[in-house]
């Protein structure tokens, strides 16, 4: 008999921290790494009597999500307690989303193996963070801190229409590209600014309706995500060909142990009694709010790299990955402007440019070099007034702290030399003690030139505009 085949069935739940300067409901900083409880007050303290005020501006960042990916803005939302009694949480209830959440039925589009898949979202939903738990392993006591209670989150649910990891990870980095465009976060997993709860079911091969689920938590990298789908997936087919059932619940995921661990089993909502909270008034949105908001969206990253194409004609590839980031694609356009060269800006800002960021475990966002810069450099390449070592060796200054190039390579006299009679110098004595090169040159054997241009290169101290030496050379043999 064949064994039954079965496929896997994901949805996710993100929470994203929204890069607002102040929190959600207070005027409080959200500034990340300062001294523990010193960015608090009554309302993110949750003191009875405080009152909650909403931060306008997470509102128009949730919004921008929403619009980027496609969903209906809805024209009145609300927030909603959710109760439950939790250290880390001062009021005993979290305010959030249930029955008006800022945006429904959106999508975004991945690219699969089989072409492009679009990926259905559920809803987006505003809420607050809760404080953080400090576990000591040395003393009897946990600690907490509240700075971060009531920071801005979204929390964006997709539709299970997932089937695998590679689908996740292309769903994440999809959504992880179009915040960061948006400058709404930076959506970091390993420091939590991004999190994603994978839920998952596996149903036979065929079949229609969806099978239990459970629901990980505490996976904070695409490969602890991938491993986690690929160990619960398996241990879910492996009950259901035992016989036994999957049961709801949520589970943990150790990447260090390669298991998933069960936390709980999963609470239904309506144990969280759910509430309209009172002291906060509806949000309405009218259509001029949100044209607003729309029109502020920038370029994403799909149109770009469609455009890098038609209008620099540069290839797939480099406009990919100079659109991977929108720090890195400003930078080109700048230079591509101030230069003229779009090609050599797009080889300067994928080749060094990656390589050095790769070194200098940087990412891309973080580029601080100005275009002005790139460009001169470029030009001073380009005009022979510097060689390509120096070029390099005057980028990875720029590309450290903005030096600007034109003064490195004057101060350490790294230009060219322009002195045609000390070139002419030392072309002669070069073709005066190779003799055989020279003459070997002259019977046609190209490859002899090669040499004679590195003779005439180390007398001149790597100085020479190699474009100007090779017709010098050419002209007096
Ligand atoms: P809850 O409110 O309990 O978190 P939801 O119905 O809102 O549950 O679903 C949460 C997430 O789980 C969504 O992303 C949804 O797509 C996904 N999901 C729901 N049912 C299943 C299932 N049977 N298999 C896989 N994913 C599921
Ligand atoms: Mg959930
Ligand atoms: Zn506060």
């Amino acid at each position: 008999m064949r064994e039954t085949e079965y496929e896997t069935v994901i949805g996710l739940e993100v929470h994203v921290e929204l890069a607002t300067k102040s929190k959600i409901f207070c005027g409080c900083s959200t500034a990340f790494g300062a001294a523990p409880n010193t960015q608090v007050c009554p309302v993110c303290a949750g003191l009875p009597g405080a009152l909650p005020v909403l931060n306008r501006r997470v509102v128009e960042l949730a919004m921008a999500v929403g619009l980027a990916a496609h969903c209906h803005i809805g024209r009145v939302c609300r927030f909603d307690r959710k109760n439950y009694f939790y250290p880390d949480n001062p009021q005993n209830y979290q305010i959030s989303q249930l029955y008006l959440p800022i945006c429904r039925n959106g999508s975004l589009s991945i690219d699969t193996p089989a072409g492009e898949k679009q990926i259905r979202i559920h809803e987006i939903h505003m809420e607050e963070d809760a404080g953080k738990l400090i576990h000591d392993e040395w003393s009897d006591c946990s600690l907490v801190d509240y700075n971060r209670s009531g920071v801005p989150l979204i929390e964006i649910v997709s539709e299970p229409d997932l089937r695998n990891a590679e689908e996740v990870i292309a769903y994440l980095e999809r959504l992880r590209l179009l915040i960061r465009y948006l400058g709404a976060s930076d959506c970091r997993l390993q420091e939590g600014s991004m999190r994603a709860d994978v839920n998952l079911s596996v149903r036979e091969a065929g079949s229609r309706s969806l099978g239990t689920r459970t629901e990980m938590k505490n996976l904070n990298s695409f490969k602890a995500i991938a491993h986690a789908i690929e160990g619960e997936r398996r241990r879910q087919i492996e009950r259901l060909r035992e016989g036994k059932s999957v049961v709801q619940e949520t589970r943990r995921w150790d990447d260090n142990k390669e298991a998933s661990f069960s936390m709980r089993s999963k609470e239904d909502a309506k144990d969280y009694r759910y509430f309209p909270d009172p002291d906060l008034p509806p949000v309405f949105i009218d259509e001029e709010w949100i044209s607003r908001v729309r029109a502020r969206l920038p370029e994403f990253q799909p149109e770009k790299q469609k455009r890098y194409q038609e209008q620099y004609g540069l290839s797939a590839e480099d406009s990919r990955i100079l659109t991977e980031s929108r720090r890195l694609a400003e930078l080109f356009e700048e230079t591509a402007r101030l230069s003229g060269l779009p090609q050599k800006a797009a080889n300067w800002l994928t080749g060094e440019t990656g390589r050095l960021l790769k070194e200098r475990g940087r990412e891309a966002d973080s580029l601080s070099f100005s275009p002005e810069h790139l460009a001169a450099l470029i030009g001073l390449l380009e005009s022979g007034r510097i060689n390509r070592n120096t070029a390099r060796l005057a980028f990875a200054r720029m590309f450290d702290d903005d030096t600007d190039p034109l003064a490195y390579v004057t101060e350490h006299g790294l230009l060219t030399e322009r002195d045609d009679s000390a070139l002419e110098e030392a072309v002669r004595a070069a073709l005066e003690e190779n003799p055989g090169p020279a003459a070997q040159y002259r019977e046609g054997k190209t490859k002899a030139f090669g040499f004679l241009m590195g003779q005439v290169m180390r007398k001149m101290d790597k100085k020479a505009d190699p474009g100007h030496v090779r017709r010098l050379l050419e002209e007096m043999l």
